[in-house]
Parts: C-alpha cells; sequence; structure tokens
C-alpha cells in the first residue's frame, strides 16, 4: 500500500502483530497475577486474619486502634492498603521488567535501565499516594455516609478529577518528560491559522521530550482552563513533513473544539457513579447479609473492595474505548475538513504505524477491547471516504 512515497512497511508490520500479541501476554499474566492474589487472600481469609493480627497488635501499638468513629480504623487501613499494593507491586515486577526489555527489543524503548526504574519508582509512588487518598477517603465515607457514600465518592472525584486534569500538565508530566515551547515558525503559524479559522483560543504549543525515552511519535491535548494546550513529540517534530505535523495539530484542536476532555471526564464519572452504586450494594449484602466482615469499614473487606474495582475495570474498558474510538474519529473528521489535506493526514497515519510499531489491522476483538483509537487502517479508510465525500460537497463551492 503506497501513499506518495511512504508506504506500510510489512516487515515492520509483521513485527507490531508479534509486539503487540507479547503485549497483550503481559496484561493478561499481569491480570491473572492480581486475580490469584485476591481470590488467595479472600479464600484462604488473609484479609482476616491481617485484621486480627492489627487487632491484637493495639495493645503493644496503641496509635493502631485510632478510631475515629465506631469501627473505623484509619490507620489499619492504610497498613492493609500500603501491604496490598506494595505485594502486588513485588509480584508483577518481573513482569514490568520483561516489558522494559521487550520494548527495548523492539527497538521503542530507548531508556537505561536506571531510567526505567526511576520511572518506575515515581510512577508507583504517585500511584500509592492518588490512590492511598481516594482509598481513605471512601472508608471515610463509609464510616460516616453508609448508605450515601457512593454518590458523595463519585461527586469527589469528578472534582478531583478536574482539578488534576487541570495539574497534570504543570505538576505530574514534567515529572517524567520536558517540554518546551514549539519555536516561532511556519508550524505554530499553521496552527494558529487553524485556530483564527476555528474562531478559539489555545494556551500553548509545546514540545514534548520523548526522544530520551521511546522512538515512538506522539501528540495529545492536555489540561484544562489555563493549561489547556496542544502537545508534540519531538519524536513527530524532527521526522514529519509540516503538512503532516499541521494535521496532527488539527486532529488535537478538534479534541479541544469538541470539548472532549470534558466529556471523558464527565462520562468516566457516570460510569464510576454507576459502578459505586453497584459496589454499594454489594458491601452492604456481604456485610450485613453473609456478615463476612465485622462492618462496612473493616479493614479486612479491602482486598474485596479491589476485587470489585478490578472487576469494574474489565467491564468498563470496552465501554470507555469504544467511547474513546468514536470521539477520535470526529478529531480525524475534524482534522481532515478543517486542512483538506487527505494525503497529508494519509501520509502521517502510515508514518505512524511505521515508526509506533503499530499493527494497522488488529483482530475486531483486540480492537473492541483494547484499542481507544480507530485501527490505522480504519483511520486511512476515513480519510479514502472523506476525499470521495469531499470530491461531491467541494464543487459548489470552488474558491479560486
Ligand atoms: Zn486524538
Amino acid at each position: 500500500m503506497e501513499i506518495d512515497g511512504i508506504e506500510i512497511d510489512a516487515a515492520r508490520q509483521q513485527q507490531a502483530r508479534e509486539y503487540a500479541r507479547k503485549r497483550r501476554r503481559i496484561s493478561y499474566i499481569d491480570m491473572a497475577i492480581a486475580a490469584a492474589g485476591i481470590i488467595l487472600i479472600l479464600g484462604a481469609g488473609l484479609d482476616r486474619w491481617l485484621r486480627n493480627l492489627q487487632q491484637s497488635a493495639v495493645g503493644g501499638v496503641p496509635i493502631l486502634g485510632w478510631q475515629p468513629h465506631p469501627g473505623w480504623y484509619p490507620l489499619q487501613i492504610l497498613i492493609t492498603f500500603l501491604i496490598l499494593m506494595i505485594g502486588y507491586q513485588l509480584l508483577t515486577l518481573p513482569l514490568s521488567y520483561y516489558g522494559f526489555t521487550l520494548s527495548r527489543r523492539y527497538g521503542l524503548s530507548t531508556m537505561s535501565l536506571k531510567g526505567w526504574i526511576m520511572d518506575l519508582l515515581k510512577g508507583f509512588v504517585l500511584g500509592l499516594v492518588f490512590e492511598g487518598v481516594v482509598i481513605m477517603l471512601i472508608y471515610a465515607l463509609l464510616a460516616y455516609q453508609p448508605q450515601w457514600w457512593w454518590l458523595w465518592v463519585a461527586i469527589v472525584l469528578l472534582f478531583f478529577s478536574v482539578i488534576m486534569a487541570n495539574l497534570a500538565p504543570v505538576l505530574i508530566f514534567p515529572l517524567f518528560y520536558k517540554f518546551t515551547p514549539l519555536p516561532e515558525g511556519e508550524l505554530t503559524e499553521r496552527l494558529m491559522a487553524l485556530v483564527a479559522r476555528a474562531n478559539t483560543k489555545v494556551r500553548g504549543v509545546f514540545t514534548m521530550h520523548l526522544s530520551n525515552k521511546t522512538t515512538a511519535a506522539n501528540a495529545a491535548l492536555m489540561g484544562l482552563g489555563n493549561t489547556r494546550r496542544i502537545v508534540l513529540g519531538d519524536t513527530m517534530t524532527d521526522r514529519y513533513t509540516v503538512e503532516e505535523i499541521e494535521v496532527v495539530l488539527a486532529h488535537e484542536l478538534g479534541h479541544h473544539v469538541h470539548h472532549d476532555i470534558w466529556k471523558l471526564l464527565i462520562s468516566q464519572s457516570i460510569l464510576m457513579l454507576g459502578g459505586l452504586f453497584v459496589a454499594n450494594l454489594i458491601l452492604h449484602w456481604v456485610v450485613e447479609g453473609l456478615h463476612l466482615y465485622t462492618s462496612l469499614t473493616d479493614p479486612a473487606t479491602l482486598p474485596f473492595l479491589f476485587l470489585l474495582m478490578g472487576l469494574f475495570g474489565l467491564i468498563v474498558m470496552p465501554i470507555s474505548n469504544s467511547y474513546s474510538r468514536r470521539v477520535e474519529y470526529q478529531a480525524d473528521e475534524y482534522a481532515l475538513q478543517s486542512t483538506q489535506k487527505v494525503a497529508a493526514f494519509k501520509s502521517a497515519m502510515t508514518r505512524l504505524a511505521n515508526q509506533n510499531l503499530a499493527e494497522i489491522e488488529p483482530s475486531p476483538l483486540v480492537e473492541l477491547l483494547f484499542h481507544s483509537h480507530p485501527s490505522i487502517r480504519k483511520r486511512l479508510q476515513h480519510a479514502d471516504e472523506f476525499a470521495s465525500r469531499g470530491e461531491l460537497a467541494a464543487t459548489p463551492s470552488v474558491q479560486p
């Protein structure tokens, strides 16, 4: 398949299929480890054993018995949380390392072992802090609002994710990547022209220095309000034509014009609300119906809560991915309409497939479950459809 001199590299596609297969195997094993761990904990009663152990230690370490509300022991919950998170991280460490060696072997990762360890540690600590805050909040609300905690959690999480979406580009991403404003030049001029035509405002365009970590190209719309920005990987700015980058920028601008960050935040919150509501019913049933735990805030309920969260994630994944694919399709449509550059769109997609080792045509089931973007094959077809539509529509409005 040839597009203006750039074609899908058949040998790279062979590698892409292999790589994707191995990557999926890693995720399956990861899920299996998590599932087996939780089942073992629940089946062997390790959840209640750990709670009893902590309760019996209260005599020696009185602070463990700190109880702001009857039956709510924040410190015991925190300790249980840390044990579960660190245990999972250690159990899956060989798998994470294998994933790193794999991306190096396929020429995608350019990171040193030290750099990889640093990023892993940073990610782990950030996860501990954010997830820890959420877990502590859930149990506090379970203590004070046992009937309505799920609604409160959903509301607080929505606020939390709005704040995080605002802060992430200035607080979180810079921990992992260096950003510099895109230098003034032809690219910024073209973008400003697109922005002016769309009658909108964009706070900034940044280069994201990906090349010291990966050979893959990427671009994104980030932030909310005063931190809203378009970012382009330096792995793209250094080897794509100006027209190709313009189409990519137009795609990101499409997300901006369509308010996609808000749409994703709201849709995730609605799904989360549904999940929390079901979790509420199940928790009340196992505590009050089956008497498996002493109360809703029993620290021993945490592994069970993790199980519910994992199941929720599995059920929600195909739903949010199919929503995301729709949003991406619309951003592509916007890029094609606003630039009218079908050839540049197709060559950018082709370059992306070759460079990022992206499977252009994953099996329909794999695409349905795991892919947040339409396959490259479908995106190329979209451009062709647009071109055939465009010829018809453009006739009456040809400009000199
Ligand atoms: Zn997109």
